[in-house]
């Protein structure tokens, strides 16, 4: 029976959910990247052609909102207070013994309470009406937050429908969770990282990069943020009877919200104490930030006789670690130029242990800041890992000065190329496009792994061509001679002939990967790999005015004056052409459109030897793309064998077994459409 177009998507629907779920909330996936971005694709390519069928909760409506100019404001329909504070044993103590007093019971006698993980991200709320996502919100002042929906639906983990899996038991009809936002160490580090490549300035801490992300106007750069959450409670019921807290937690995991693993219900506040000393050692072990952990009351029937301070409720509290701080002594402040011409200071320490790991520099961030701070080189200073991941000075000790210390004078010339420097904001910058420290920057972003690729074209020898004046942009490197290398600094002829023959490979890298290298503000690969599924050539990107680039899903008015005006540069034109006359592939090689190959199609491959047309990556991911398998090894299952130069012993196998053997030729003939 042939399903109807509605019961088609409905199914892709279910499918798509229930994967989220695997892997979003469960760590467990089933199916891989690409099998996911299959079911997509399909889902957003029928509903392409039926618009009248989408509705808000299918998972194409993720990202898809357009820009917004403000915020609007939710009024909170239960206040979400804060909590208080309690930064010793003796105060959880404290706390217990008031709970104790105000409900009249023994001081013996024992409490149960539920202790979480306090996670440190950004308070939210979600309200579900009928098991549907329609709004959510930001703590703002307890009683008013913003309206940030749009964001919290890029958030994968957040349910845009939730229903029991057990289908005959009711759903609430109307029902708040609230949950913490947070991002993950890694995707913090991906994101300043992807700012310090820009000039950009970079986030303090994966809280503030939280709050930064779920406060973006444009919800397609949140959702690239990756953020994640874990719920924490039922805020607001109808239709729902609940006892404990304990019993929340539960029910709110079985609605398909993350809660945190390591939430556990202790007996007493001793065994409440206990499980708090051993988070604060092992909290290092998250790749998320933990501050410290929330006691709650376990039996919500106490909550109402508890009541709330002024501020707070009482029959909850949180526990503070202690951030770790080291003291050491600034050996001197140095300057560093950004990819974009942003000059930041750098301070060189004396190397010292902090939470884990020796450190020997810290980020100054700006001028103002070492100013505000009067920091000064030569000063013993208080050092403390910002999310515990950067380490950021706190202060200066100024009862251990000498009167030897020195005041930093902010650069009036940059530090690379003696070019004034000019103030914007905060920030000093480089406006000299020929500066060798961002040429720097720029060709090694050009020839990084995840860009052209170039192997042997590593950091060092790019600064050594950079000052030697072999190359002044990247365009340069395919203008590289072997005589030019082969006298250079630890650079054998062997080395030097590699590298020629990886220069000359990279000539032949996909469109997306050359968007990528080109440097682009605000393009990095993902981007760029969305644009290569919209141009044919890096010729009708460079001709797209900002309108049609922004009409593209995923591409926003900034990312779109960032190509417009990169363009636009007469020098980068001029660099574009001296690219296009040493050969370097300007067109897309796999055109995305036409799907699956049926010669290609559920056929298995392997490889042997050197292809000349392709890296084996790209080989590899042109096989996927048409719907084939690539395995490493030869077998009784294997399809085709492609050999290039050179082939192994692969070959002599694929002869014993009778396997169809390609050489690139023949490849290439079969995957042309
Ligand atoms: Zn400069």
């Amino acid at each position: 029976m042939t399903l109807s177009i509605k019961e088609k998507i409905e199914q892709l629907r279910n499918a798509i959910q229930y994967h989220d779920r695997k892997y979003y909330v469960e760590n467990n996936p089933e199916i891989s990247d690409y099998e996911y971005d299959q079911l997509i694709k399909e889902l957003k390519h029928i509903e392409e052609l039926h618009p009248n069928l989408i509705t808000p909760d299918s998972p194409t409506q993720r990202v898809g909102g357009e820009p917004l100019t403000h915020f609007s404001t939710i009024e909170h329909k239960i206040p979400m207070l804060s909590i208080d504070n309690t930064y010793s044993k003796e105060e959880l103590k404290e706390f217990d013994r008031r709970i104790k007093r105000i409900l009249g019971i023994d001081n013996d006698h024992d409490i149960e309470y539920v202790v979480e993980l306090k996670i440190d991200g950004v308070a939210v709320s979600l309200f579900y009406e009928q098991g549907l996502f329609v709004r959510g919100a930001t703590r703002g002042d307890g009683f008013r937050g913003d309206d940030v929906t749009a964001n919290l639906k890029t958030v994968r983990q957040v349910p845009l429908r939730f229903e029991f899996s057990d289908k005959k038991q009711k759903i609430p009809s109307v029902i708040e969770i609230r949950g913490e936002v947070y991002l993950p160490n890694k995707e913090f580090q991906k994101l300043n990282e992807e700012k310090e490549e820009k000039g950009e300035p970079q986030f303090a801490n994966p809280r503030n990069a939280a709050a930064g992300s779920l406060k973006l106007l444009d919800p397609r750069i949140t959702a690239r943020r990756n953020l994640r959450i874990f719920a924490y409670t039922i805020a607001y019921r109808e239709g729902l009877e609940l006892k404990t807290h304990a019993e929340c937690l539960e029910l709110i995991q079985k609605f398909g919200f993350p809660v945190n693993p390591y939430n556990q219900l202790r007996k007493n506040i001793e065994e409440v104490i206990q499980y708090c000393n051993e988070w604060d050692k092992r909290r290092r072990e998250l790749d998320y930030m933990v501050d410290g952990m929330v006691i709650k009351v376990n039996s919500l029937d106490l909550y109402n006789r508890l009541g709330y301070t002024s501020k707070s409720p009482r029959w909850v509290i949180s526990y503070k670690f202690q951030p770790e701080q080291a003291i050491t002594k600034i050996e001197e402040i140095v300057v560093q130029v950004g990819k974009s011409g942003t000059i930041t200071p750098v301070a060189n320490l004396a190397p010292v242990q902090l939470a884990g790991t020796i450190v020997c520099r810290a980020t100054l961030h700006n001028f103002d800041e070492i100013q505000r701070k009067d920091i000064r080189v030569g000063d013993h200073i208080v050092l403390q890992k910002a999310g515990e991941i950067i380490p950021q000075v706190v202060h200066a000790l100024k009862e251990k000065r000498n009167g030897t210390e020195e005041i930093f004078q902010e650069p009036a010339n940059c530090p690379s190329c003696n070019s004034v420097v000019k103030r914007e904001g905060v920030y000093l910058r480089c406006y000299n496009s020929l500066c060798p420290a961002q040429t720097k920057r720029l060709i090694k972003y050009f020839a990084n792994r995840n860009a052209m690729d170039i192997e042997g074209l590593g950091p060092a020898l790019i600064e050594q061509l950079v000052d030697k004046n072999l190359l002044k942009d990247y365009a340069d490197i395919y203008y590289l001679q072997y005589d030019d290398l082969v006298n250079l600094e630890r650079m054998g002829k062997k080395s030097a002939l590699n590298l020629i023959h990886a220069i000359e490979e990279s000539k032949h890298r996909d469109l997306n990967r050359l968007i990528s290298a080109l440097g682009i503000n605000n393009v990095g690969s993902h981007t760029a790999e969305v644009l290569a599924e919209h141009f044919d050539s890096l010729g009708a990107l460079a001709k797209a005015n900002q309108d049609e680039l922004e009409a593209i899903y995923e591409i926003g008015p900034t990312i779109a004056r960032s190509i417009a005006e990169f363009f636009h540069n007469k020098r980068i034109r001029e660099i574009i052409e001296k690219l296009k006359a040493q050969g370097v592939n300007t067109q897309k090689l796999v055109t995305q459109k036409t799907g699956k190959n049926p010669k290609v199609s559920g056929k298995s491959f392997v490889i042997t030897g050197i292809l000349k047309k392709y890296s084996r990556n790209e080989a590899e991911t042109l096989i996927k793309n048409l719907g084939g398998r690539v395995t490493s090894s030869v077998s009784k299952k294997t399809s085709y064998l492609i050999t290039g130069e050179d082939p192994g012993t692969k070959l002599h196998k694929a002869k014993e077994l009778n396997v169809q053997i390609l050489d690139e030729e023949a490849f290439e003939k079969m995957i042309s459409p």
